[in-house]
């Protein structure tokens, strides 16, 4: 089948595509935000909310049995997906930013002293940089930054030097939200781990573009969130290293997390239960199952070699419409090898994540026209301000796609700019 009956074949699994929206066909390119949702998933959440609504774990009764297996199925199917060694190590969150928080309190109030060090990336998202301030408040810690270059990718050269013995944690980001750019994870892990330093990865892009082995890429934890990845919106992962979660104090207390409970002193559940306090969103969690088994069969045979040849064939155009078609465009986040906004057929560690400034518009400016044409961008700080001040601004237009956009889409975006600029010039 051509490349182009298989993306629109895709794109028929997801009823919200069909929409419009202020009178056009409505163009989502805002799925970094979050994803839209396929049929499957939207069935299930249809099915559970009607029928199999009854708390997971607490029951003796079948309606309870059903809810527990399609949840704790998800919980496998989330195993499988990313080649974690056991259930244990996978923990249900409400999101990245959860997942994150769950480490930056438990971890560093188990492992962290006064003086100690934690690392992050320049590029990280909001959910990467708080967490860790608040925790590195609470204990007395300091933060150091790891710098990005022109193009935008991390300065993996000055890691090694900046792990001395007083950092405890390294938290990369897998892909910006920002650049679109497929960090070197791998190389991270490796250059921490030979100072014994163990690693978190904010896999809230990551997972949505790479192929994620956590045993390979052998990071300790690995946050990723459903609703970027065609499921539920208020469900996360957090995945990470028995030897770390065992040691790990609960990040919250409640039902659901306990061993014994007396008035003087609780003991708790064992893993993953002991960081899922109370009811979690098990309908949306469930949902997890058919949002991976679709984000698998993108990724797999003639339909993965379709998606992964539209996205080349979008990056490319995008690449060069931008600079070329609009003009005077700064595009944030290079493809290897580019170091200004020229044009290039090279899409390198690029993921069809686009974020760029027109000189002399206002970015908000220009997502209110694109949205009267019925394109959805994103604008703005990106939850990610000190990565902004560092490229220099206060807002980009951000158009990020994912496997059920297409080239044409691509092609009436920049025309809408286009048009755009010419209201705004
Ligand atoms: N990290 C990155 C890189 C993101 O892009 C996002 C969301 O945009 C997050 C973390 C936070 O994800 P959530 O809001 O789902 O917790």
């Amino acid at each position: 089948m051509e490349t182009k009956n298989i993306v629109e074949n895709i794109r028929k699994k997801f009823p919200a595509l069909a929409q419009q929206m202020n009178g056009q066909p409505l163009i989502y390119l805002d799925n970094a935000a979050t994803s839209q949702k396929p049929l499957e998933v939207l069935e299930l959440l249809d099915k559970m909310n009607a029928k199999v609504n009854a708390n997971v774990h607490r029951a003796m009764y079948q309606l309870s049995d059903e809810a527990t297996g399609l949840y704790e199925g998800a919980r496998e199917r989330v195993r499988q997906f990313i080649n974690a060694p056991d259930r244990e190590n996978i923990i249900y969150t409400s999101g990245t930013t959860a997942s994150i928080n769950l480490v930056a309190a438990s971890f560093c109030q188990k492992y962290l002293m006064k003086g100690d060090v934690i690392v992050i990336t320049a590029d990280s998202h909001h959910s990467n940089i708080v967490p860790w301030q608040l925790a590195a408040e609470r204990i007395g810690a300091e933060i150091r930054i790891l710098p990005i270059d022109g193009r935008g990718a991390l300065r993996i050269d000055m890691l090694d030097k900046m792990l001395d013995s007083k950092v405890k944690i390294v938290a990369a980001t897998h892909i910006s939200n920002v650049l679109g750019i497929v960090n070197p994870v791998d190389k991270i892990v490796q250059i921490a781990h030979n100072h014994n330093i163990p690693v978190l990865i904010d896999g809230a892009q990551g997972i949505v573009h790479v192929h994620v082995d956590v045993q390979k890429m052998d990071c300790d934890f690995y946050a990723f969130s459903a609703h970027k990845i065609y499921g539920a919106t208020g469900v996360g992962i957090l995945y990470g290293k028995s030897r770390y979660l065992n040691e790990m104090p609960p990040y919250m207390g409640g039902g659901d997390m306990v061993g014994t409970v007396t008035y003087q002193k609780t003991s708790y559940a064992p893993l993953p239960l002991k960081f899922e306090a109370g009811t979690p969103n098990f309908i949306g969690a469930s949902a997890l199952k058919p949002a991976l088994d679709f984000a698998a069969s993108v990724r797999e045979g003639e339909v993965g070699e379709a998606v992964k040849a539209s996205e080349q064939e979008i990056i490319k155009y995008m690449l060069n419409a931008l600079p070329n078609e609009i003009g005077e465009v700064e595009v944030y986040g290079l493809p290897e090898g580019k170091v200004s906004s020229q044009a290039s057929d090279d899409t390198g560690d690029k993921i069809p994540l686009f974020s760029f400034n027109i000189k002399g518009c206002n970015a908000g400016d220009v997502a209110q026209l694109l949205d009267k044409m019925g394109i959805a961008v994103r604008t703005g700080l990106m939850c990610a301000e000190p990565l902004l001040n560092s490229l220099g601004v206060t807002s980009v237009i951000r158009a990020s796609f994912a496997p059920y956009n297409t080239l044409d889409e691509a092609k009436k975006f920049i025309e809408c700019v286009k048009r755009a600029k010419k209201m705004l010039m």
